[in-house]
């Protein structure tokens, strides 16, 4: 009877984490008994703090009186990253395992060709399997394939955004219609996340094999090399948080003012952290709701990061054509196609606009700073984009010239951030019908003029010569 009572505690507990806004049931099921521990499959959110996956994992281990174990296996095969992403992301491993020690939660750290999550789960037998979620279509392929492979259950946790994305249920067309419906579910979601410790401890089998967290994961990987790594970010969940304190005590405060000059430091610098899912978005955004700053300056500053950011991952979510030029809406299309024989007097290859050689010194230094710093100022990354329409044979082709570029260079590309600036930036997504000029049409034009007189030009360029 007693035990019963206990069983049932049990599973209405699970019950209640399952059918969390934020979980997809990818493999149904009740959790083995079993089992030896709950597994999360690491892979979007790339830290042991303020995750809402982990935090699904830790709270089924301890509703079953199991052990919390944290699978973490890269690949060197993820499309478009190269040596320069790679490191960034391994300088993140160490500060996992310290999270994950203080919160009690094991650790495996493997790497290809020793990747394999089912494998793992024959030696270990979980109970459960929870995971991350990421739109883009490679790592959701990976889900759904281990969805199939698994033997037990596998639950998918939205832990890189501040509303479930799945809320949303289809595709929004602007930030003005996007922004009042994730306002609306702020209450709810935008709150403290508990960082519950495991309350078993994993003893990790003598033979079960992990790497140390200090291993150099890329080392004989046959990655690209051709993009080293940078020195001006470090990756880590710890380097995250120190820039975040020092934007909140420097930036925060003239964000409003300081956010469109790309030659000081204006910006929290910390896309390529959120894109490796070193920081959560409800960290930054929470700090930032808190921080002494003028209301102005905290509303601009979260307009991006929870508006534009979560529009981007929606488009991710709903369009396949998130990143070709298809993902345009009609009016774009129609425009671009009724100026496709416009005369390019300027036309650059891909290798000459990736050398920065084009008689554009602001462009030039756009490209070199992204080169360089593996990271490029917002209101340039605008201007980079539109020139690139300019200079192609045809729009299809810049965007397709953008995106690897873009995915290339910097270590936050291959992100949805990334798509959506390119669209908003090319085919006007997102963006509306501007006056006819030509090759561009209707889509929103920036002239290298006007551009360079709305902030200190020169003293960007000079900062971003070439090399
Ligand atoms: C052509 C083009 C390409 C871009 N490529 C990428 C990319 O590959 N990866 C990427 O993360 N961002 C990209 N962006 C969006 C934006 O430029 C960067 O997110 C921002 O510059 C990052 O700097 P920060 O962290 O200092 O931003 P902050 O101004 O400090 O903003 C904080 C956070 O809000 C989010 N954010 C800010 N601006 C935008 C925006 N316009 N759209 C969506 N989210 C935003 C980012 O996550 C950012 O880290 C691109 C924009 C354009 C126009």
């Amino acid at each position: 009877m007693h035990c019963t009572a206990v069983h049932c505690k049990v599973m209405d507990e699970l019950n209640r984490l399952s059918i969390d806004s934020r979980v997809t049931v990818r493999r149904s099921g009740p959790p083995d008994p079993a089992g030896t521990c709950v597994v999360y499959w690491m892979q979007r959110a790339q830290r042991g703090l303020d995750n809402p996956a982990l935090e699904v994992a830790v709270q089924a281990a301890n509703a079953l009186a199991k052990p919390a174990v944290v699978f973490f296996a890269p690949v060197p095969f993820y499309p478009r990253a190269n040596l320069r992403h790679y490191r960034f992301l391994a300088q993140g491993i160490p500060d996992i395992a310290e999270s994950l020690r203080k919160r009690n939660i094991g650790f495996v750290l493997r790497r290809f060709p020793e990747h394999s999550l089912t494998k793992f789960c024959e030696e270990i037998r979980p109970s459960l399997v929870v995971g991350d979620e990421n739109p883009m279509r490679e790592p959701e392929s990976w889900r759904r394939s281990a969805a199939k492979k698994l033997s037990t259950p596998l639950w998918t946790v939205d832990a890189d955004v501040i509303v479930p994305s799945k809320l949303l249920e289809k595709a929004q067309y602007a930030a003005h219609i996007i922004r009042p419906r994730l306002q609306a579910q702020l209450g709810r979601f935008l709150v403290p996340p508990k960082n519950t410790k495991a309350g078993v401890a994993w003893r990790k089998p003598p033979a079960l094999q992990s790497l140390d967290p200090e291993f150099e994961i890329t080392q004989g990987w046959p990655l690209d090399a051709s993009v080293g790594p940078v020195s001006d970010f470090r990756g880590g969940t710890n380097e995250a948080l120190r820039l975040l304190k020092e934007f909140i005590a420097h930036g925060l405060g003239t964000y409003g003012v300081k956010r469109n000059r790309p030659e000081v430091v204006g910006t929290s610098r910390l896309s390529p952290y959120l894109h490796f899912g070193h920081i959560s978005p409800l960290t930054v955004a929470l700090a930032v709701q808190k921080a002494d700053a003028p209301n102005e300056d905290k509303k601009a500053f979260l307009n991006q990061l929870i508006t534009w950011r979560e529009l981007a991952v929606n488009l991710v979510r709903f369009d396949p054509n998130y990143d070709n030029f298809e993902c345009a809406e009609p009016w774009a299309h129609r425009t671009l196609a009724s100026h496709a024989k416009d005369n390019r007097p300027v036309l650059y290859s891909e290798r000459q606009m990736e050398h920065a050689e084009t008689h554009d010194s602001l462009w030039n230094a756009a490209q070199m700073q992204m080169v360089n710093t593996g990271w490029m100022h917002n209101y340039v990354r605008m201007y980079w984009a539109k020139k690139i329409l300019h200079w192609s044979p045809s729009p299809a082709e810049a965007y397709q010239i953008a995106v690897r570029l873009n995915d290339k260079y910097q270590l936050d590309g291959r992100d949805p951030n990334g798509y959506t600036g390119i669209a908003w930036s090319i085919v006007g997504k997102f963006d509306r019908p501007w006056f006819e000029r030509p090759i561009f049409g209707q889509i929103r034009y920036m002239s290298g003029e006007s551009t360079g007189k709305k902030f200190d030009s020169k003293k960007y360029i000079q900062q971003n010569s070439v090399p």
